[in-house]
């Protein structure tokens, strides 16, 4: 299947109740070769009656933290977990997920974007579920926000959603904070050219997961990335997570 065959299919949907009080099903936007795929939860009443993905408050606050974040909408890929309007804004409900995900499902497959974004709790959820990472519950879910997490040939990073931050304005600088992995991981670390973790992982001594977690992922965490920069001495085998390896030394 074409996107613009699943897209047709999206607009034409009845799978679930939500059809009946919408006014539009809303399609993914963006680059179909993007690296990053960001999953927010549902459209608003804008978004609905305009039938365009985030012009409507929360679209207004995401565009802040991208351009706090030096990035750009154009960058990204971007989709809803629910494609129709949840009236007055309420929760999804459990079988509306399961009614609507087939569709996030089959963007997923046509764009296979390498990076997935969930905005919010139970786009975080469903995203956990599907690649077999235990999903925090709702409380706990602040703990794992701007967190990456490596799950076969994916890597997920879940955030707080824009419209959060309407309802809880003192959450900014950590939003603004967490948006900022946006823009981390879409390049490689400066140092792997040269950084012993590179030949580690080419010798076959470290795992894989130290690479697609820091050097290409989030290196802004990396303890040697951070001494690096500030110029502090550290031996070889110190792993991103600022642990020594004594294995690696002896192997050196
Ligand atoms: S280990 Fe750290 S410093 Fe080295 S390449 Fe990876 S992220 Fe960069």
């Amino acid at each position: 299947m074409k996107i613009d065959e699943l897209n047709k299919r999206i607009k034409e949907c009845r799978r679930c109740r939500l059809s009946e009080t919408r006014m539009n099903a809303i399609c993914g936007e963006g680059n179909l070769n993007a690296k990053i795929m960001i999953i927010a939860q549902a459209p608003g009443e804008k978004e609905d009656k305009e039938g365009r993905m985030f012009i409507g408050p929360s679209g207004k606050v995401l565009d802040k933290l991208l351009d706090a974040a030096g990035v750009r909408r154009g960058e990204f890929y971007m989709t809803n977990l629910v494609k129709c309007m949840l009236p007055k804004y309420r929760k999804p409900k459990q079988d509306e997920i399961k009614a609507c995900s087939y569709y996030l499902d089959e963007e997923r497959k046509l764009l296979n974007s390498r990076i997935l974004v969930p905005l919010g709790y139970y786009g975080s959820r469903y995203i956990f579920q599907t690649h077999g990472i235990q999903s925090p519950s709702k409380a706990e879910f602040s703990l794992v926000c701007g967190r990456l997490f490596l799950a076969k040939d994916k890597k997920i990073l879940p955030l707080h959603h824009p419209a959060s931050l309407l309802y809880n304005p003192d959450s900014k600088q950590d939003l603004i904070k967490s948006y900022r992995k946006l823009q981390v991981l879409l390049k490689d670390c400066k140092w792997y050219p040269v950084c012993p973790m590179k030949r580690f992982h080419e010798e076959g001594k470290l795992d894989k997961k130290w690479i697609e977690l820091y050097c290409k992922g989030d290196w802004e965490s990396c303890i040697r990335y951070q001494k690096e920069e500030r110029g502090e001495p550290h031996p070889d085998w110190m792993l991103p997570d600022g642990t020594l390896d004594e294995k690696l030394h002896k192997e050196g």
